[in-house]
């Protein structure tokens, strides 16, 4: 079945869909259909899928366990929407999230349960910091990416991505993240410094804001002792430490929570992206009781909660999170990854390896060359984007669950393309 419904010849998509949109723009296939890590176009290409809608499946397409509760929910006349009513399929959820994240890990954080997008569970985050502080300032960090609503986008980094608010972005103080000034500099002191001297201009903050890797950012992987010290600042400061775990949770790293095996207990806590296990909309802020600071409706929104997601999100936990079978096959396959990656970095003299654990990507110098490498990797059937300021990161961000010859297979894909690609520039400097 072809999309193009008319005889215009100018597609549906350059006709009516807004010029905002992004990803199909370089990933033009006409996807019908994905299951695991392969997604298939209308004309029965298969692509090997390094994307996962950006972090939101991270257990593949159509999880067969996920897809059956969902089927069985919906065919029972199961709620699709309840406003915060409660249901089994909350309730579920909830139970499975108590039983097997956040007990284990000693974390006695409550759920609230925002508008189904990271942004909106970033905006919560940050008014629960306002209110329960009553200050206003809010440290974010360069190359941080938060979502783009006027309070999340003032604590995005992005130079494009602010310009579009078109209007003043304020509250947020920006400081320096981990390794921004090169080797010789620990952006901690200064963070320090600017927090202690009352002169300094900085307005006591009511959180500290930070990815502990940057996922829109270029894959930044801020070192633990550096984490462990901005979360120390914050408690001496007063402010709240909030995590946006949105692209580097539920997995991503390696574990659970992307600041697993640091000194660290987050005040705040932001999750959306693969949340829901499915792909649906699903976002959640997690807060320490103390903070719990909203009266009834006070922050609220009509889609807080997703019935749909809480069903499939129940699965997700359940199937790869109570057990630590998971998170071995997680460190298994990172290595594997950066092994690929290397093979990647070995051709393009100073290119260097980012980000941790299945959240990795190689730094090849520039936005054309990285642009070239994924353009060449998606002719040969491999779905896979740039990230960072300039895009010069390829980023690989495989569903977790991808089976190891798959898994295999992508990141040869990958390699190849940069071998092509790096060849053609070889030939056309000699
Ligand atoms: C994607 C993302 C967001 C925004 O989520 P949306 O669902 O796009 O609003 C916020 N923070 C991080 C770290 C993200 O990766």
């Amino acid at each position: 079945m072809s999309t193009n419904m008319t005889n215009n010849p100018v597609s549906i998509y350059e006709r009516r869909e807004s010029d905002a949109r992004s990803y199909c723009r370089s990933i033009p296939a006409t996807f019908v259909k994905g299951a695991g890590s392969v997604m298939t176009d209308e004309d029965g290409k298969e692509y090997i899928d390094f994307l996962a809608g950006c972090s939101s499946l991270n257990y593949g397409h159509n999880d067969p366990d996920m897809k059956a509760a969902l089927i069985e929910h919906i065919s029972n006349d199961g709620l699709a929407h309840g406003l915060d009513f409660h249901s089994d399929a909350k309730g579920g959820f909830l139970t499975a999230f108590e039983t097997h994240i956040l007990e284990p890990r000693k974390m006695d954080h409550k759920v609230m349960f925002t508008g189904p997008t990271g942004a909106n569970a970033v905006e919560a985050a940050m008014k629960i910091a306002r209110k329960s502080t009553g200050r206003t300032n809010i440290i974010a960090f360069t190359n941080g990416f938060h979502g783009v609503t006027m309070g999340a986008l003032a604590a995005t980094g992005n130079g494009y991505h602010r310009g579009g608010a078109a209007a003043e972005l304020s509250g947020v103080t920006r400081m320096p993240y981990d390794m921004f000034l090169g080797d010789g500099t620990d952006t901690a002191d200064y963070l320090e410094a600017m927090l202690s001297d009352s002169s300094s201009g900085v307005d006591a903050p009511a959180a500290i804001m930070l990815e502990t890797v940057q996922g829109e950012g270029g894959l930044n992987a801020a070192r633990r002792e550096w984490i462990e010290r901005v979360a120390k600042l914050a408690k001496e400061h007063g402010a709240l430490l909030i995590i946006d775990d949105i692209q580097a949770g539920c997995g991503r790293t390696g574990t659970f929570f992307s600041f697993e095996g640091m000194d660290v207990q987050p005040d705040v806590i932001a999750m959306a992206k693969s949340i829901s296990g499915f792909g649906l909309p699903l976002a959640l802020t997690l807060v320490r009781p103390e903070h719990d600071v909203f009266g009834p409706a006070e922050h609220n929104g009509t889609f807080r909660g997703n019935t749909h997601a809480f069903v499939t999100a129940r699965v997700a936990i359940e199937k790869f999170w109570s057990n630590d079978a998971f998170e071995k096959e997680l460190a298994e396959k990172s290595v594997i990854l950066s092994d690929a990656l290397q093979e990647v970095a070995d051709m393009v003299p100073g290119a260097r390896l980012k980000g941790r654990g299945l959240m990795q990507g190689v730094d090849v110098g520039s936005g054309e060359l990285a642009g070239e490498i994924c353009a060449q990797a998606y002719e040969n059937g491999l779905v896979i984007e740039t990230s960072g300021s300039d895009d010069e990161v390829v980023k690989v961000l495989a569903p977790l669950t991808t089976p190891r010859d798959i898994f295999s297979k992508g990141l040869s894909l990958m390699v190849e393309a940069a071998r092509d690609v790096t060849a053609k520039h070889r030939v056309a400097a000699e």
